[in-house]
């Protein structure tokens, strides 16, 4: 059986492309632009590069960017009142503090100030609560990427046995409430899991967000299945094997003789993240388009 590579740079463009028709759509129907704010504290340039990228796109689409830099040394007060000062900002529709931050800042903390209606990351405590409750909200970028990966890559998730590797707030944790959301049958391991390649050899579905490369083995996948992997591991160029020197978390060769479907590293997860983020800005100025309207409402009637 031949192997099927998942291309998320051109799964990616399709989303951006569909949510840059959306936004012309929804600022001719509302007059208003939805509006994305970057806030990044201090100057390391791996940050400000990931920062870079979301302005453009953001661009790209029709949204407003609004670029926010701290310095290094900024104190948490600081930190939080810019992010005060943005959730009452109606011209920003989303605001996505950059992590990590600085070592002397709380990034939990400051995270959870961030209003949920504008939280595009979907890490705030309110929608991580909503997520895991089964109730609308705003989920996390990637593992609403992989979600639409999977669904191009026509996974059935139905009663599928599905695991996951890795148990992050940022990714592991939401990635397996979104499975469970589609009645998938989900594992999730981490380091103390006994027996990982035991466990992942029975996945149908076998998606692995650790950040070491090559952890996965083709021993470790099962026949047949869809392999996602979220990592990213930065080698030389002669280690890696690829031009970029990035790599994933699974070993692609050996996993491309067994799997159905895998995604590659780099061009598989990662342009997914920045192509919902976008989505997610739209889906949070929908909300606050109506959540405005009423309240000019009640304002008018009240008057
Ligand atoms: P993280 O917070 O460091 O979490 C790593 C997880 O892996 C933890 O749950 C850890 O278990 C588990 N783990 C560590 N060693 C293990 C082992 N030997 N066997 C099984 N599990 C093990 O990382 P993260 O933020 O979730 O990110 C994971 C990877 O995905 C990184 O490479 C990151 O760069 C990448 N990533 C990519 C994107 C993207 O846009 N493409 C987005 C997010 C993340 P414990 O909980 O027990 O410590």
């Amino acid at each position: 059986m031949s192997v099927t590579i998942i291309d998320g740079k051109a799964i990616a463009a399709r989303v951006r492309e569909q949510v840059a028709k959306e936004v012309a759509e929804f600022t001719a129907q509302t007059g208003r632009v939805p509006g994305l704010a970057t806030v990044l504290v201090g100057d390391d340039p791996a940050s400000a590069v990931y920062v870079g990228g979301k302005q453009r796109a953001c661009t790209e689409v029709g949204m407003v960017p609004f670029d926010r830099r701290l310095p290094a040394d900024a104190s948490f007060e600081q930190v939080a009142d810019e992010l005060e000062r943005l959730n009452a900002d109606r011209q920003v529709s989303g605001i996505l503090l950059q992590l990590p931050v600085p070592e002397h800042l709380n990034g939990p903390a400051l995270t959870a100030i961030i209003s949920p209606d504008k939280d595009v990351d979907g890490l705030t405590p309110v929608n991580a609560g909503l997520l895991s409750l089964g109730r609308p909200g705003l989920r996390p970028c990637t593992p609403l990427g992989v979600m639409e990966l999977l669904g191009e890559a026509g996974a059935k998730l139905e009663g599928a046995e599905a695991v996951v590797v890795g148990r992050s707030n940022l990714f592991g944790k939401p990635m397996a409430q979104l499975l469970l959301a589609q009645n998938a049958t989900v594992t999730v391991c981490h380091s103390r899991t006994r027996d990982l390649r035991e466990v992942c050899s029975r996945a149908e579905v076998l998606i692995v967000a650790v950040g070491r490369a090559r952890l996965v083995s083709g021993d470790y996948i099962r026949p047949g299945a869809v392999v996602i992997d979220v990592g990213m591991n930065r080698l030389t160029p002669e280690q890696a094997g690829n031009k970029s020197g990035l790599v994933g978390d699974v070993d692609f060769a050996a996993a491309s003789e067994v799997a159905a479907a895998i995604t590659p590293v780099p061009g598989g997860v990662g342009p997914m993240t920045i192509a919902l983020l976008l989505r997610n800005t739209l889906q949070a100025a929908r909300y606050q388009a109506e959540l405005y309207a009423m309240l000019a409402q009640v304002g008018e009637e009240g008057a």
